[in-house]
């Protein structure tokens, strides 16, 4: 995790220099980026419950909500320093509109996501072992532990993703195309990560060994 910083031209950004080459002024130091972070994460994606917050079906919550929440746990913590966080999260972990937020991947909580874009890409990846990649052969892929599969829009994303778990990563190559015609939906969380329920064995086009 870096630090959040406040560039006066190009508002929040995460590390020490902004783009514009300024080292702007400190706003979160990285030990509390990392907790806050965690915290409403795991509210988002797992345990909104937990908390009392209501989500709607498409994961959505209350934003000032949520906020009272993180008070009530960080005392430090405020509404501009949440959304430091969410606005300069660079992996597109957050969906923020409306007065309401939501995690835009990694739920464990039974969501629907039935307002997310469809993923156009006709082809798409999904990172693994050895070991797993010849199971998926079989069964195919399905969460495990999430609510849906992850897939990866670029061979080097998944591979990102492979290398968290194994040193000799797999890359499935999957005929999205084929796949949305037959009508599996599978949409689009953000530039990098289209989510699925589960994709059968069939789309499975490709299995690179890197
Ligand atoms: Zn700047």
């Amino acid at each position: 995790m870096e630090e959040i910083r406040f560039c006066p031209v190009h508002g929040f950004y995460r590390g020490e220099f902004c783009e514009c080459g300024k080292r702007g002024e400190l706003i979160l130091e990285k030990e509390r980026v990392e907790r806050l972070g965690r915290f409403i994460s795991g509210i988002l994606r797992h345990f909104p419950d937990r908390f009392g917050l209501r989500m709607d079906e498409n994961g959505w919550v209350d934003f000032e909500s949520l906020v009272r929440v993180v008070r009530r746990k960080f005392k430090w913590a405020n509404r501009w320093l949440i959304k430091a966080l969410i606005y300069s999260d660079s992996k597109g972990r957050y969906e923020f509109k409306d007065g309401k937020i939501r995690a835009k991947y990694g739920h464990s909580v039974e969501v629907e996501l039935n307002d997310y874009p469809t993923a156009e890409e006709d082809t798409l990846y999904y990172g693994t072992s050895e070991e797993e990649a010849q199971r998926i052969l079989e069964v195919g892929i399905k969460p495990v532990n999430q609510t849906f599969v992850h897939l990866s829009t670029t061979i080097e994303k998944s591979e990102e993703v492979a290398r968290l778990r194994t040193d000799d990563p797999i890359i499935l190559e999957i005929d999205a195309k084929r796949a949305r015609e037959d009508g599996i939906r599978i949409v689009k969380a953000n530039e990098f990560i289209a989510l699925a329920k589960e994709i059968p064995p069939k789309y499975i086009k490709r299995m690179i060994r890197l």
